[in-house]
């Protein structure tokens, strides 16, 4: 896999690094996701762990956490990262998220409170999934490093 680390601002932070390369090539035994993914580590607003870009296989997780508190967030990215990679999950130039082929606009999207947004189906196939995911993942994770 070929992964690659970004920041904005801020020193780099190699555990994450290390955690996510880990979790990265774990997850992929278990999911089908893309081969090339890049990782912002970004200052995002204190409740966001981190928000998927879904154009060019890249995501975000918020600078503050530590390499402990990362693994939920990343796992939950990389199952966005699957869905698109299945053709499941699009999102077009203008925003709109199109899911099993219904469309869902950008500006509503934007608009939603918490627990609508959590209620979005792309979300709802998270929820489901993550559990199992984060399961193999780190059952292979401390196979290999303990
Ligand atoms: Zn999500």
């Amino acid at each position: 896999m070929n992964i690659e680390f970004c920041y904005i601002d801020g020193k780099r932070l190699l555990n994450h690094e290390i955690v996510t390369r880990n979790l990265c090539e774990y997850t992929n035994k278990v999911i089908s996701i893309p081969n090339n993914i890049s990782i912002e580590f970004v200052p995002l607003q204190d409740h966001v762990y981190g928000e998927t870009i879904l154009n060019d296989n890249r995501f975000r997780i918020n600078y503050k956490l530590t390499h402990r508190e990362i693994i939920k967030p990343v796992i939950h990215e990389l199952i966005h990262l699957h869905q698109k990679h299945m053709g499941k999950l699009k999102v077009m130039r203008d925003g709109t998220f199109i899911w099993n082929g219904k469309q869902y606009r950008k500006e509503n999207i934007y608009l939603l409170g918490q627990k609508e947004y959590e209620n979005l189906p792309w979300e709802q196939d998270v929820s489901k999934k993550i559990d199992k995911v984060l399961a193999s993942v780190l059952e292979l994770y401390f196979k290999v490093n303990i």
